[in-house]
C-alpha cells in the first residue's frame, strides 16, 4: 500500500523538535514497514538512491524502532505537505519537479526560507544543512546577494547580448581556479555536458571514463553506475556500466566507461587504448557522502591522464566554493583541464560554468565546438554570481565556515568516540557528513557497505527536530556563511539525542 493513500490517522501537531516524541501506539504502524527497514526501502524513480544495505548489526533492530516511530511523528507534523504533495501528484510525476525531492512517506513542502532557516507549509522550522545540495554557501538571500538582484531587476533581466559582468564574473573565476577561459550553464548538468563535449572536439575521441557512484548530472552519458545495484554493477575493480535510467542508448553507454575512485591502475587501464577524450571525476566524490582521494590519487589522475592524452575534467559542481575560495582545484593543488561549476557560484540563482586552458577552450572560439544557450550569463544570474564571489564569499567568510564546520565535526567525532560506534565524521571545506562505518570510504563499494539503517534513522528523528538534510543518504551538510556558530552546533546537539537514544 503506498504511505501517502493512507487514511490520516495521526493528529499529534508539533514545531517543538526539541521536545522528546511520543511514543504513539497507533493502529497501521506497519504501513512504514517498507520504509523502515533498508532492505525494502525503495525511492521511487530516484536514480541516486542507493539504500539497500547489505549489513545488518545489533543496532539494526533498534533502528528500526526509532525510524518507525519518527516516520509517525514526521506524518503527524506534516499534514499539510502530505496534502500539498497528494495534490501535486496528480499533476507531477511523484508530485515534485525533480525526481531527487521525491521521498516516502512525502516530502516536506515549503513556503520560505531566510539566512539559515527554512519553514514548510505546516509551520515548522528548520536549520537548513542543505542548503540547495551546497547552492546557498551564502545563505538563503544573504543581503548582499538579495540587494544585487533588486539592483539588476532594475535594468533587466535578459539581453540575449552580452552584459559587462560576463567578464568581471569570468575573470573573477579565472582567479579562483587558475584557469583563464570562461562559459555560462544555465545548471551543473549543462556544465557537464558542454565540459564533455569541448574534451571530444579537443581530442577527436569519442570514449568518456566516470567513476563508480559519481554523478555529474543528468545527460545520458553521465546517467550511468550513478548507484548501480550490486548485482548488476560487475567486479569492484573493473565495474559493468549500468544505465541510470530507461532512454539511454547502447551506443552511449558503450562509450562510457566506468571505473572505480582512488584506483590510479584501473584508470590507466581505461586509458590505454588511446581513444578516451576525458576522465570527468569530482575530486572529492560528494554524491556517496564526502569520499576524498587517497594521498597521491590525484597528482597520479593528473599523470596518467596527461600521458595518455586525455583531458581530466573536474566536476567541481558540489565542491565548488565550499571547498574553500579556490576550490577543491585550489585546496587539493592539482588542476584539471577544464572545470565544471555550478551551484555555490549563484548565491541560489540557476548558474553554471566550465572553464579552462586556453588550448582547449578554443574549440569554441574555432567555430569547431559549439555551445549555445538563451539564458547562459544573463544579468541576473550574474549579478548574483558577483555578489557571490566578492562580496559574500571572500576568504575570509570561506574560512570562517570551514573553522565552524571543524568545530562541528570534533563535536560528532567526541560523540562517536564517547558511545564506541562503528561511525566518523567526514569533513572537507564547509561540508561534513556522518559515515555509518568505521573505516573510510574510498569508493562506492566501501559506501556501500555503510549502515543505511542508521543513517536513515538519523536522518528522520534529525528532521522531526528541525534538523533539515535529504534523505538520500549520500548528501552532506553545509555550514554556510549565514549559519551562526549556534546553528552549526545544533546539529551535534540532536546528533547526541540521537546516538543517547541508539545505544541506550
Ligand atoms: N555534478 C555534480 C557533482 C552534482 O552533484 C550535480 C547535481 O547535484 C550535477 C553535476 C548536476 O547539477 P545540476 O543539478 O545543477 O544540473
Amino acid at each position: 500500500m503506498r504511505i501517502h493513500s493512507l487514511p490520516r490517522i495521526v493528529t499529534i501537531h508539533t514545531t517543538e523538535f526539541r521536545r522528546r516524541p511520543r511514543r504513539m501506539e497507533l493502529p497501521g504502524d506497519d504501513r512504514f514497514d517498507r520504509v523502515v527497514s533498508s532492505s525494502q526501502r525503495f525511492h521511487r524513480g530516484d536514480p541516486m538512491s542507493a539504500t539497500d544495505s547489505t549489513l545488518s548489526n545489533d543496532l539494526t533492530k533498534r533502528a528500526h524502532e526509532i525510524t518507525r516511530r519518527e516516520l509517525v511523528l514526521y506524518v503527524s507534523r506534516t499534514q499539510r505537505s502530505q496534502a500539498a504533495t497528494e495534490r501535486a501528484r496528480k499533476v507531477m510525476p511523484m508530485g515534485v519537479p525533480s525526481s531527487f525531492q521525491a521521498y516516502d512517506p512525502h516530502p516536506i513542502v515549503v513556503s520560505r526560507a531566510q539566512g539559515s532557516w527554512m519553514e514548510d507549509v505546516d509551520g515548522n522550522r528548520y536549520t537548513d544543512y542543505d542548503m540547495g545540495f551546497g547552492a546557498l554557501f551564502s545563505g538563503h538571500c544573504h543581503p548582499a546577494v538579495r540587494s544585487a538582484i533588486e539592483g539588476q531587476l532594475d535594468n533587466g533581466t535578459l539581453f540575449v547580448t552580452p552584459c559587462e559582468a560576463n567578464s568581471e564574473v569570468a575573470e573573477m573565476l579565472g582567479a579562483r581556479y587558475g584557469l583563464p577561459m570562461w562559459r555560462f550553464t544555465n545548471s551543473g548538468t549543462e556544465a557537464t555536458m558542454d565540459a564533455i563535449r569541448v574534451a571530444r572536439g579537443a581530442t577527436g575521441r569519442e570514449k568518456i571514463v566516470k567513476v563508480e557512484g559519481g554523478y555529474h548530472g543528468h545527460h545520458d552519458e553521465v546517467m550511468i553506475s550513478m548507484k548501480p545495484p550490486l548485482d548488476l554493477a560487475g567486479p569492484a575493480d573493473n565495474p559493468t556500466p549500468v544505465p541510470g535510467t530507461a532512454g539511454v542508448t547502447n551506443a552511449v553507454l558503450g562509450d562510457t566507461i566506468v571505473i572505480p575512485y582512488n584506483d590510479p591502475e584501473a584508470l590507466e587501464r581505461a586509458l590505454r587504448g588511446g581513444d578516451v577524450a576525458c576522465f570527468i571525476v569530482e575530486p572529492v566524490m560528494e554524491n556517496i557522502g564526502i569520499c576524498k582521494p587517497l594521498p597521491g590519487y590525484l597528482e597520479a589522475v593528473r599523470e596518467i591522464t596527461q600521458r595518455y592524452g586525455t583531458l581530466l575534467v573536474f566536476d567541481e559542481v558540489k565542491t565548488g566554493i565550499t571547498a574553500g575560495w579556490g576550490g577543491a582545484t585550489g585546496a587539493l593543488g592539482v588542476t584539471p583541464d577544464l572545470v565544471a561549476l555550478a551551484k555555490s557560484i549563484g548565491g541560489g540563482l540557476p548558474l553554471g560554468a566550465f572553464g579552462g586552458k586556453a588550448e582547449y577552450m578554443d574549440q569554441i572560439t574555432s567555430g569547431r565546438v559549439v555551445h549555445l544557450g538563451t539564458y547562459n550569463g544573463n544579468p541576473l544570474c550574474m549579478a548574483a554570481a558577483k555578489a557571490v564571489l566578492s562580496e559574500v564569499c571572500t576568504p575570509e567568510a570561506t574560512d570562517g565556515c570551514i573553522d565552524r564546520n571543524r568545530e562541528l565535526l570534533a563535536a560528532c567525532d567526541a560523540i562517536i568516540d564517547r558511545a564506541g560506534l562503528a561511525a566518523h565524521a567526514v569533513q572537507f571545506g564547509a561540508k561534513g557528513c556522518i559515515t555509518w562505518s568505521a573505516n573510510p570510504v574510498r569508493n562506492y563499494r566501501d559506501y556501500k557497505n555503510t549502515d543505511f539503517d542508521l543513517a536513515f534513522a538519523q536522518w528522520i528523528h534529525g528532521i522531526n527536530r528541525g534538523i533539515l538534510l535529504p534523505p538520500g543518504l549520500d548528501e552532506q551538510w553545509l555550514i554556510s556563511i549565514m549559519h551562526s556558530n549556534a546553528d552549526a552546533m545544533r546539529y551535534a546537539a540532536v546528533f547526541e539525542e540521537f546516538v543517547a537514544e541508539l545505544i541506550a
